[in-house]
């Protein structure tokens, strides 16, 4: 990217870890003085998102119509989506996740307070850890996208805190693609920055359930002032034939586990499900709602199961009988009233 132009407009779509990518490039580009705008922008940065059929669709749609809208500007485009459909647009240029990965590493985790985004407000600081996932849930197609891991060592996670402390951050978020695949010790990384800088608290986007652990757990003992009191942690099922249809990482026994330890502490649990995943029937279903109902959660985001190109799922979805929108309607209700 050449600096012949003045000023850029950034667009976010999708998850945190998107959100503080989005950060971290408009930041590269405020250090080779470019300014950041709403209007008749010079270039136009677009990190998309294609976690489910509609957000692929509507970040393809915000690309064409910044395209129609500003014909001649340049439009860098970059994230999940299917980037393919882009190719033959002019002034639409490409750039795969894995060449933004590149593009990003030497910037660490530095944001700008001068962009904001729908997950930070100015005291709040995205603190991106990791990415990349090769987990491949089978309904997933991060991994596809997204194959490339990078993990923050401790000391730079450290560096970056306390000069966010020093900018006058007072809380942070951890994020990362899946924290389960962070290369260093995680416990470890929160303990040093709890001891090693001033940061009044530190969240989390969504916690992996692999990430909690004795030494976790043990923290929150340790500082509880200083770590949020709400957990984000995804557990999709609790039925034990759809969590390994799913390839997630863990079964029920565990969730229960975890979560019986997690209790003990004065906390509160979000978590996400997905209902109607194919050949979910409704005894599996059960599993899910009586799960989710002893947990006790406070806030559920519950997704119906979605297809996406080339996955696992996908297979199962095409040669088994489809689960009625009906039943994905009722399940999804049942699942929202117990919040
Ligand atoms: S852990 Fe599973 S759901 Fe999360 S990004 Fe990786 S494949 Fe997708």
């Amino acid at each position: 990217m050449k600096n012949s132009s003045k000023t850029f407009l950034s667009i976010n779509f999708g998850c945190r870890v998107n959100s503080a990518e989005t950060n971290q490039w408009s930041q590269i580009l405020i250090n080779q003085n470019y300014i950041p705008t709403k209007t008749n922008p010079d270039i136009i940065l677009i990190n998309t998102c294609s976690i489910t059929k509609k957000g692929d669709l509507e970040s393809l749609g915000k690309v064409r119509s910044l395209h129609q809208k500003y014909p001649k500007t340049k439009i860098y485009v970059t994230g999940c989506a299917n980037l393919e459909k882009l190719k033959n647009i002019p002034n639409v240029f490409i750039y795969q996740n894995n060449q933004k990965e590149e593009l990003l590493k030497d910037l660490k985790s530095s944001y700008t307070p001068k962009i904001k985004d729908k997950f930070s407000h100015t005291h709040r600081f995205l603190l991106k850890i990791q990415s990349g996932c090769t987990q491949f849930c089978s309904y997933c197609i991060v991994p596809f996208k997204r194959s490339q891991l990078w993990s923050l060592k401790i000391k730079d996670a450290v560096n970056t805190v306390n000069s966010a402390v020093k900018n006058g951050y007072q809380e942070i978020i951890i994020t990362g693609v899946n924290l389960d695949q962070y290369e260093y010790d995680f416990s470890d990384l929160i303990k040093n920055i709890l001891e090693q800088t001033d940061i009044k608290l530190i969240s989390f986007g969504s916690i992996p359930l692999n990430c909690i652990n004795k030494k976790f757990i043990e923290l929150f003992k340790k500082y509880p002032d200083r770590i949020s009191n709400f957990l984000h942690i995804p557990i999709q099922s609790g039925s034990d034939k759809i969590l390994k249809l799913m390839n997630r990482p863990y079964d029920s026994k565990k969730i229960i586990n975890t979560f019986n330890k997690l209790k003990k502490l004065p906390l509160s649990f979000g978590t996400d499900i997905i209902v109607g995943f194919p050949t979910e029937s409704d005894q599996d279903f059960k599993k899910t709602l009586n799960l989710c109902q002893n947990i006790g959660f406070s806030k559920i985001h519950c997704f119906r199961y979605s297809s996406r190109p080339n996955t696992k799922a996908k297979i199962i979805h095409d040669t088994n009988s489809k689960i009625s929108k009906e039943i994905l309607k009722s399940r999804s209700q049942q699942i929202r009233n117990l919040v």
